[in-house]
């Protein structure tokens, strides 16, 4: 039996290629976006992860608190030079009060008043210290309420309001391009993981033509809350094949590409 071409190349495996070119429209040859984000401006991050990426050729982004910038304020400068995007992650770092190191500080005791003036303290701050307004917000501990019960309240409008894009933590799934909210993208963690794990991650998150976030905290090698050196390599080494179709780059550059491309 003779196959007409569009036949052929479902036969020969080639539909899912189609099906990708029929999707939402990334840039040319790419098949998804991968971002990498840490939290928290810890040290490792100047002293071991920034090096590391500069010498890949890679940008990330940082979310940053004043307390764990200020160790560090010249490092993170040379960051931004570098092409780093700095995020915003609140002055306070609030979470919930079952966190023995927030019971004093506690979302569950937050107003959105009180969020918002939290906020507006650590923004005041990076652009008097970094010279830089960020545009990417990622929620301490990936919580997005203050107060309880009848009184709970979601801040993700506040973040919709300051900020361009919100990233949560320990979420699931990468993000869809046409329909995830902005002002609370999936961040899937990245601490601990080696690099076939996350290439895992990232294949399936391309399969589906996504937006995969991750999100880590220090540098070094793979523990609680250590993204593994050697596994930001292998990544790196698949992603920056183009035959492999990935693009990295920071939240500020992909969410920006996905509000123009919504708008068309
Ligand atoms: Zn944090």
């Amino acid at each position: 039996m003779l196959l007409d071409r569009r036949s052929f190349l479902i036969a020969a495996g080639a539909f899912p290629l189609l099906a990708q070119q029929a999707g939402f429209p990334w840039p040319s040859g790419k098949r998804g976006a991968l971002s990498f984000t840490f939290d928290d401006a810890r040290v490792s991050q100047i002293d071991l992860g920034i090096p590391l990426l500069n010498r890949l050729g890679m940008k990330a982004t940082f979310y940053v608190s004043p307390r764990g910038f200020r160790q560090r304020v010249d490092g993170w400068k040379e960051a931004i030079a570098a092409g780093h995007e700095i995020g915003h992650h609140t002055d306070s770092h609030p979470c919930t009060v079952n966190y023995r190191f927030s019971r004093d500080n506690a979302l569950e005791d937050y107003t959105l008043e009180r969020m918002e003036a939290d906020i507006a303290k650590a923004t005041a701050e990076i652009v008097d210290t970094l010279g830089v307004r960020p545009v990417s917000f990622a929620y301490p501990c990936g919580q997005t309420f203050v107060g309880v019960g009848a009184n709970q309240r979601s801040y993700v409008p506040l973040i919709a309001k300051h900020f361009r894009s919100g990233r949560g933590y320990l979420n699931e799934s990468a993000n869809d391009p046409e329909r995830c909210d902005l002002s609370y993208l999936m961040g899937t963690h990245c601490d601990g993981f080696s690099g076939d794990e996350l290439l895992g991650l990232v294949d399936a998150a391309m399969k589906e033509n996504r937006w995969l976030v991750f999100a880590g905290h220090d540098f070094g090698d793979p523990a609680r809350q250590t993204t593994s050196m050697k596994a930001i390599e292998a990544v790196w080494e698949y992603a920056r094949n183009p035959a492999n179709g990935v693009w990295v780059d920071t939240v500020a550059t992909v969410s920006e590409f996905l509000v123009n491309a919504r708008s068309r």
